[in-house]
């Protein structure tokens, strides 16, 4: 029996470093949108515009109205330089900042993964302002927009806020992107992103756009209501079934407000808009549990419509799970399950009392 011999251990180059954490983060052109939607609300933006080409794989593009990148003067030279680079952040300083953190990045991660797997350009402008700074980035440096000009980011005229312009995205990584077999498949992902932050994030408009097309996919103002909201991305006849309820619980330090469809509203698929610290994330766990307490209130194989937005104290919760921040853990979950699940109970009970009486009278 021969072994194979072992070989020497060696230390990978940058670039593969960062090819690889970058297609980790960035599965899919969704991953890149999310982070990009996430930075928009971030800075402030009360209006979003998104526009997609070829799924998000040709482009991504989403131009915001919020505080822009500081690009004063004396600080251009400083900040635009290194906001592609890996691990540069405007918003966590301290590691114990994590525990109070009010922004959905702090990583500073984000826009480096996306440089790294795809073209990446930014307009920016601040209110002081008196003009736009456009750069242009490759593999979390500056770079130049064409072999003749220099990576400088240069003057021009726009309006406030930013505007990032993804591009190509996967171009150098030929194996993913041969993965994706259909547009139209990672454009329905995306318009499912989309459309689960239009609802949430209120006070903020939002506006989604397949490159060509002369209407929008979802358009919302800023100023619907979450109702109004769920009617324009998911039709009248969900939203006209919706019964809300709010509960909280000191104990396990946690408050919860949701939407959901009463027993009157019966779909072949569970709708789960899941936010916890306004962040969009996906549970198993809440997801079983819900449609285990629909089960009893619908027709067999009927799933319900569920907008679920849990705030839990922030040191309850880990968000610092992993990179891409889809999976959230926090404490006494299954306590603050079966809350929730007694409260959807409640009220699934009510409509049913209310309609039973009025059919009677
Ligand atoms: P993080 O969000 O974790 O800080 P990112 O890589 O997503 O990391 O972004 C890096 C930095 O770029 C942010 O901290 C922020 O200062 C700046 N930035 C990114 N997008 C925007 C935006 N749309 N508006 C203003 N600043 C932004
Ligand atoms: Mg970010």
């Amino acid at each position: 029996l021969t072994l194979p011999a072992p070989r020497r251990i060696k230390a990978l180059a940058e670039d593969v470093v960062n090819k690889i954490a970058a297609g980790e983060i960035i599965v899919a052109p969704v991953h890149a949108l999310k982070e990009l939607i996430e930075n928009a609300v971030d800075a402030g933006a009360t209006a979003l515009e998104i526009l997609v080409k070829e799924g998000g794989l040709k482009l991504l593009q989403i131009t915001d109205n919020g505080h822009g990148i500081d690009v004063r003067l004396e600080h251009h030279k400083e900040d635009l330089p290194i906001l592609c680079e890996r691990f540069t952040t405007s918003k966590l300083k301290e590691f114990e900042d994590l525990n109070s953190i009010g922004t959905y990045g702090f990583r500073g991660e984000a826009l480096a993964s996306i440089s790294h797997i795809a073209h990446l350009s930014v307009t920016t402008r601040t209110k002081e302002s008196s003009c736009a700074w456009r750069a242009h980035y490759a593999d979390g440096k500056l770079a130049s927009p064409k072999p003749s000009q220099s990576a400088e980011p240069k003057p021009i005229a726009g309006r406030q806020g930013t505007q990032i312009t993804v591009e190509d995205l996967f171009y150098n990584v030929p194996s993913r992107r041969k993965a994706f077999r259909s547009a139209s498949e990672e454009y329905a992902k995306i318009l499912d992103m989309v459309g689960r932050y239009a609802i949430h994030c209120s006070g903020v408009a939002f506006s989604c756009k397949k490159h060509g097309d002369s209407s929008t996919s979802i358009s919302v103002s800023a100023t619907a209501g979450s109702l109004e909201r769920i009617k324009q991305i998911h039709g009248r006849a969900v939203a006209n079934e919706l019964v809300s309820f709010k509960a909280e619980n000191d104990r396990w330090g946690f408050k919860c407000d949701a939407l959901i469809s009463s027993a009157n509203y019966s779909s072949k698929r569970t709708t789960i808009l899941l936010f916890i610290n306004h962040r969009s994330v996906e549970s198993q766990v809440i997801k079983k549990a819900v449609e285990q307490t629909y089960a009893t209130f619908l027709p067999k194989g009927g799933r319900p419509f569920i907008y679920l937005s849990l705030e839990i104290e922030p040191q309850r919760v880990d968000v610092n799970v992993h990179p891409t921040k889809r999976e959230v853990h926090f404490l006494n979950e299954d306590e603050i399950v079966s809350i929730i699940c007694d409260e959807i109970r409640t009220s699934l009970g009510k409509v049913d009392t209310s309609r039973s009486f009025t059919t009677q009278t």
